[in-house]
C-alpha cells in the first residue's frame, strides 16, 4: 500500500509539469477524456517494446483497422499481421505475442483483458509495464506503468534510488501516495521524451529543477546525490529506504550536457555507439 505520509512535493511537481507541458490539469479524472479500448492498449503496449511513439501510433492504426478486437487478432494468419506491424521492429516476434495473446484472452477471457494486474500478467507477453498500462489507460484503475523514463526521473528526482524500473516500481508504491500514480506515468514520459533525456537532461530549462535532487545537485556546483543523499521529505521509510537504494548502473547525470543530435540516438533513449578507433 502506499504511505499517505510523504511530504515529497508531488503537488507541485505534477502541476508545473502540467502547466508547463499543458495538458490540463492532472486532478481531472482520467478517464473522462483518456479512456481507451483495454484490448488495444494491450496490445499497443506490447507493439510499443523498444521503438519510437510514432512507429507504435502508425502500425496500431494499421493493425486495429484490420482486427481491431481479440476474435479477429486471434484468428489472424501471421503473414498478414507482420507487414501491419512492421515499424515497431522485431515484428515477427511481436507478431506472434500479440495473436497467442489475442488467442488467451479470448480462450481465458471472453476477449476483455481483466482489470487485474496478477490475472493481466498471467497473459503470455504480457509484464508489469504492459499490464500497469492496461489498468490505468484502459480502466482508469490506479498502477503505475514504470518504463525507462518514470524510472530514470524517479531516481534523479531523488526519491527512489532503483536499478530497474520492476524495482522504481515497487518502491514508488511505499513512497507514493496512489492518488498521484495514474497523473505520474503521462507526465512524466512527457519530461522525459521533452527535457529531462536519458542523454544532456536539460536541467537549465527544468521547471522542477528546484524540487530535484539531481537539479539542486547541479546548481549548488555539487556533485549528483549519493543513494543516502534521498532529499528530506522523500517519504521513504528506512524498509523502503533500504529496499530502494541502489547506484544506478547509469546513475543520474553528471551534469547537464547540451542535448545533441550527434549524442542522442534516433530513439533517444540509448548511449550513442562508441567509435572504434581506426587503424593507425
Ligand atoms: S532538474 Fe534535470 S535531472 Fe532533475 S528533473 Fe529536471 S531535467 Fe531531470
Amino acid at each position: 500500500m502506499p504511505s499517505s505520509r510523504s511530504p515529497f512535493p508531488w503537488v507541485e511537481i505534477l502541476d508545473r509539469l502540467s502547466s508547463f507541458y499543458g495538458t490540463g490539469d492532472w486532478r481531472t479524472p482520467y478517464l473522462r477524456e483518456h479512456a481507451e479500448n483495454p484490448f488495444q492498449v494491450l496490445i499497443g503496449t506490447i507493439l510499443s517494446q523498444r521503438t519510437r511513439d510514432e512507429n507504435t501510433d502508425r502500425a496500431s492504426a494499421l493493425l486495429f483497422a484490420r482486427f481491431p478486437d481479440a476474435r479477429s487478432l486471434a484468428a489472424a494468419p501471421l503473414p498478414e499481421v507482420e507487414p501491419l506491424i512492421r515499424a515497431t521492429g522485431f515484428y515477427r516476434v511481436k507478431a506472434r505475442a500479440i495473436v497467442a495473446c489475442a488467442a488467451t484472452l479470448l480462450d481465458r477471457f471472453g476477449g476483455v483483458p481483466p482489470p487485474s494486474f496478477e490475472t493481466l500478467t498471467s497473459l503470455p507477453g504480457v509484464g508489469p509495464k504492459t499490464a500497469n498500462c492496461v489498468l490505468v489507460f484502459g480502466y482508469g484503475i490506479p498502477a503505475i506503468p514504470v518504463d525507462t523514463h518514470v524510472h530514470r526521473i524517479a531516481n534523479r528526482l531523488g526519491v527512489v534510488r532503483t536499478r530497474r524500473p520492476d524495482e522504481t516500481e515497487r518502491a514508488l508504491r511505499e513512497v507514493l501516495p496512489d492518488r498521484f500514480w495514474i497523473p505520474l506515468n503521462p507526465l512524466l514520459v512527457q519530461h522525459g521524451q521533452n527535457v529531462c533525456r536519458p542523454i544532456g537532461p536539460r536541467c537549465g530549462a527544468c521547471p522542477i529543477a528546484a524540487l530535484c535532487a539531481t537539479g539542486r545537485a547541479l546548481r549548488a556546483g555539487r556533485p549528483p546525490p549519493r543513494p543516502e543523499d534521498a532529499p528530506p521529505g522523500s517519504g521513504a521509510t528506512p524498509r523502503a529506504r533500504r529496499a530502494s537504494v541502489r547506484r544506478s548502473p547509469r546513475g543520474p547525470p553528471r551534469r547537464p550536457r547540451t542535448s545533441s543530435p550527434r549524442r542522442a540516438n534516433r530513439r533517444g533513449t540509448r548511449r550513442p555507439p562508441r567509435r572504434r578507433a581506426g587503424p593507425s
